[in-house]
């Protein structure tokens, strides 16, 4: 491990990860094939790491948002199928044909501009067509008031010479959720799926290919998988939410840890960091993390998150500054400079979950990965040992 890693680091347990699509791939239903999504860099942990593991395994598809994702996986050398969830400038009609990517459809009017740009560019691009069952996010609306419509736009699309129509899906809304009329709006954006997926089909449009399930789903709705499952969340190990908690096996694959710069005993009253919000009741210790909300430690946390070192709790004591913070130390015994410190994951007996920081700022556990910023370094782990480091800055 280069010693430019001794400030502040990711680690990403790889063997957690491979853990984690076994145990996906035990879940899925018979013939159900899996599309990994790894937009965002991997919810944070590196796409071609990830993508790396997940092809390991036989992953059939890879998931991005957007074309830059889905060409850096070609650079890095994968030839998986991957389908681009999200919009692509119908300029890029010829490139998304040359790569090999499948875009997703989810109007007329931008298939039309993407076939337009495609036949220009003399290529045909392969497609998937996106149903709006109800997430009301991009796709053909299925409401029994637009349903009619939005089968013939569909149709009209299916005689377009210069796209390749391969398949169709869907995004559930609330699928994490097992509470009140949850559970009952999944079933109904299911239900429109496969009308609108029957309807097309008698019609005479083959879309061999029918994904909807995402993490949640795949926990929990079985008859939902089809031919192919779009799990993101889980692949790393965390819940989608509260209540999907311990329905299937996984491990955290990312830890996010720093080191103790400076160690100092304060006398009662001493004010600390920015805005002076937290003034020390007793002598206390206080240690300074070099790791702050440039490292995507949300400023949020100020006041509110904890750390472990040695083993034990240490809150944050005021403000969360841009590249450092205070914890308090006190009564953890011989903690010095150069020790590590743990913002999430695991140290001794104890830890700390992405879920914690999520509840502590308000948000979910995804976009605490995705914050990660790019100045931290991702060490990559097999067997409890650095198999490499991804340095975004060097
Ligand atoms: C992000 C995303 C997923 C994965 O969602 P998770 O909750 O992380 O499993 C699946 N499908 C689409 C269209 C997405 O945008």
């Amino acid at each position: 491990m280069s010693d430019y890693l001794r400030r502040t680091w990711a680690e990403i347990d790889l063997d957690a990860l491979s853990y984690n699509v076994e145990q996906i791939q035990k879940r899925l239903a018979p013939g159900c094939g899996m599309l990994g999504v790894v937009k965002a860099d991997a919810y944070g942990h590196g796409a071609q790491q990830v993508a790396g593991v997940l092809a390991q395994h036989g992953t059939a598809w890879f998931g991005v948002s957007n074309i830059e994702e889905g060409v850096a996986l070609r650079n890095s050398g994968f030839a998986q199928p991957i389908l681009i969830f999200g919009t692509t400038p119908p300029e890029l009609a010829g490139e998304l044909a040359q790569q090999r990517i499948t875009q997703a459809v989810y109007s007329l009017e931008y298939a039309r501009a993407l076939q337009q740009k495609a036949e220009a560019a003399g290529a045909v691009v392969d497609c998937h067509i996106k149903l709006d069952t109800g997430m009301t996010r991009l796709g053909f609306l299925c409401d029994d008031g637009q349903f009619e419509r939005s089968m013939a736009e569909i149709e009209e699309i299916a005689g377009f010479a210069n796209l390749r129509l391969g398949g169709v899906f869907t995004h559930f809304a609330s699928a994490d959720d097992y509470e009140g009329d949850a559970p009952d709006y999944t079933r109904m954006q299911f239900d429109r799926f496969q009308q609108a997926v029957a309807h097309l089909r008698a019609r005479g449009l083959a879309l061999p290919v029918r994904h909807c399930a995402n993490s949640a789903a795949v926990i929990s709705y079985p008859e939902m998988h089809l031919e192919l499952a779009r799990p993101g969340i889980i692949l790393y190990g965390i819940d989608p939410s509260d209540q999907c908690a311990g329905r299937l096996d996984y491990r955290p694959v990312m830890s996010l840890k720093s080191t103790v710069a400076s160690i100092k005993r304060i006398g009662r009253g001493t004010q600390v960091s920015y805005g002076r919000t937290y003034r020390a009741p007793r002598d206390i210790d206080v240690a300074v993390v070099p790791i702050g909300y440039a490292d995507g430690y949300s400023r949020a946390l100020s006041g509110r998150g904890r750390m472990l070192v040695g083993g034990r709790y240490a809150p944050v004591l005021g403000r969360v500054c841009m590249d450092q913070l205070m914890i308090d130390v006190t009564g953890i015994p011989d903690v010095k400079r150069g020790d590590e410190v743990v913002a999430f994951g695991r140290q001794g007996g104890n830890a700390i979950t992405a879920a914690e920081l999520a509840e502590q700022i308000g948000t979910i556990p995804y976009e605490v990965t995705c914050l990660i910023s790019k100045r931290v370094p991702r060490v990559y782990l097999r067997g409890g040992r650095a198999v490499e480091v991804v340095n975004h800055i060097l």
